[in-house]
């Protein structure tokens, strides 16, 4: 078994690590913490969940940790694709660095500026930013690019579907050519690999993957309606939720105006429930998600957006309003539930038309999911096509033919100094059990969206300020089916 100890971080970093409670480094940590150490270029292939920003904020914390920050001259960039995402590296940089003296800042859009350029005058260590605001504040000469030793590209792939593929050209053409990089992506497509290709040097490569399953801890439930009218979806929604053992959850509606008109019923009706997506101002996506992370807010009515790269601990429920059109998706929504080793369950709703889309789930799963019965409203399934199984809505599943015996068990491909400790899963690590694969697009689609969406995240980036909401912060697949 590998340790932290073993990887060659200091014990500032292993005190903080000891303080967050991590036993054991995950399988990506093993395999990218060693050569970053070294200073080698590193190429992770991982997703969200695996432990990859402690993967690059370690090393980059301890390779820092000698020497000062200099007034708008950070000493280390990391890109993020989202303002969340971006806000959550943040937040583990300041538990792993907290018995240091290095110094960070957020430059995200939706904020105001002043702030962001008080503390880079004073000398920031680390900007963590969004490619449009980086470069907002880069323009306006309060941010110099070119003492940037370490340069950390996380979620390259998401990059790519939001279009900030040419942002990324620009920053990367301002850095300096001596530089360590270190970028992550879940995905290859030709356009991140073209970017490794020529901004990289003699990358090392960790890949972690996870083939597309469903933790065996999560109880997976179908409760079908006879109608697909909103009026009978959101009525067995109800009945879905308001049960004993349903202690929060997440509301997954695949279209953008049905979790808005989802949360309104909800709270109509009595419930603790507030939606989160694009079109919603900053301050009120962040508060929404402080609130449900405290306990303050019971359900979250969300679309996709919040199923990806968003660090929700311990949901106890996650709801499918809608069955979603893109099976990935459905992994990546259960997966909110069910993490680390605790129960979960999921329930999604089935309505007449839902057939195709739930046999896709259902195939990719391996097998048939079981029937709710909630009371009124749902009808079973013929006998046809599916024996009937009646359950109970806490007992657990069967596991997926091809889930793995344990709930994260990732293949990973490490450089032969750091495999051995990287293929042992680590049972602590706390990923979601379900890690699942971005939903795969081809290299051409992926491209052509990137290129048609440039000038247009140009004219709508949250992060340069003009605009309002998530800017070009909205993922490609967020606007799947939103009419
Ligand atoms: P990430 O993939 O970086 O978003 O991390 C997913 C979750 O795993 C976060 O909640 C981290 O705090 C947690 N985590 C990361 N590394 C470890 C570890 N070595 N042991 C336990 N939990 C971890």
């Amino acid at each position: 078994m590998t340790s932290f100890s073993d990887l060659g971080l200091g014990q500032k970093l292993l005190d903080a690590l000891d303080a967050v409670g991590y036993k054991e480094p995950t399988p990506i940590q093993a395999g990218a913490i060693p050569p970053a150490l070294e200073g080698k270029d590193v190429l992770g292939i991982a997703q969200t969940g695996t432990g990859k920003t402690a993967s690059f904020t370690l090393p980059l914390i301890e390779r820092l940790s000698k020497g000062r920050a200099k007034a708008r001259m950070p000493r280390s960039l990391i890109l993020s694709p989202t303002r969340e995402l971006a806000a959550q590296i943040a937040d583990n940089f300041d538990n792993y660095a907290k018995n240091t003296k290095l110094t960070k800042v957020l430059l995200i859009g939706g904020v105001a500026f002043g702030p962001q350029e008080e503390i880079l005058n004073k000398g920031a260590d680390v900007v963590i930013a969004t490619p449009g605001r980086l470069l907002d504040q880069f323009e306006r000469g309060k941010v110099l690019l070119n003492g940037v030793q370490i340069l950390v590209i996380d979620e390259a792939d998401r990059m790519l579907d939001m279009g900030f593929i040419p942002d990324i050209e620009r920053i990367l053409k301002t850095l300096p050519a001596r530089r360590q990089t270190l970028f992550f992506s879940a995905t290859m497509p030709p356009e991140v690999k073209s970017l490794v290709d020529r901004f990289m040097n003699e990358p090392e490569r960790v890949e972690v993957s996870k083939p597309a399953s469903t933790a065996t801890t999560i109880s997976q439930l179908v409760a079908r309606v006879k109608d697909k009218t909103p009026a009978s979806k959101r009525d067995m929604l109800r009945r879905a939720i308001d049960r004993d053992g349903v202690k929060n959850g997440i509301i997954f509606c695949n279209r953008k105006r049905d979790v808005d008109t989802v949360a309104r019923s909800l709270k109509k009706h009595g419930f603790s429930a507030a939606p989160i997506h694009g079109d919603l101002d900053q301050s009120t996506r962040t508060q929404t998600l402080a609130d449900f992370k405290s306990d303050t807010l019971r359900f979250l009515v969300a679309s996709d957006v919040a199923a990806r790269g968003l660090d929700i601990p311990a949901v106890s429920h996650v709801f499918n309003y809608d069955v979603p059109h893109n099976a990935d998706d459905y992994v990546h929504r259960i997966g909110r539930t069910g993490r680390a080793g605790l129960k979960g369950e999921s329930v999604t709703i089935v309505a007449p038309g839902d057939e195709r889309n739930l046999a896709a789930v259902e195939k990719m799963l391996g097998k048939s999911i079981d029937d709710a019965d909630f009371g009124a409203g749902s009808p079973k399934k013929p006998a046809a096509e599916k024996p009937t199984r009646k359950s109970k809505p806490t007992v657990s599943t069967a596991k997926s033919k091809d889930t793995p015996s344990a709930d994260f068990e990732p293949k990973v491909e490490a450089t032969p100094a750091t495999s051995a400790a990287a293929t042992e899963p680590s049972p602590n690590n706390a990923p979601p059990s379900a890690k699942p694969a971005p939903a795969k697009k081809t290299a051409s689609k992926a491209s052509d969206r990137s290129a048609k969406r440039h000038d247009q995240s140009r004219r709508n980036d949250g992060d340069h300020d003009r605009f309002k909401g998530f800017g070009k912060d909205v993922p490609a697949f967020f606007n799947i089916g939103e009419n």
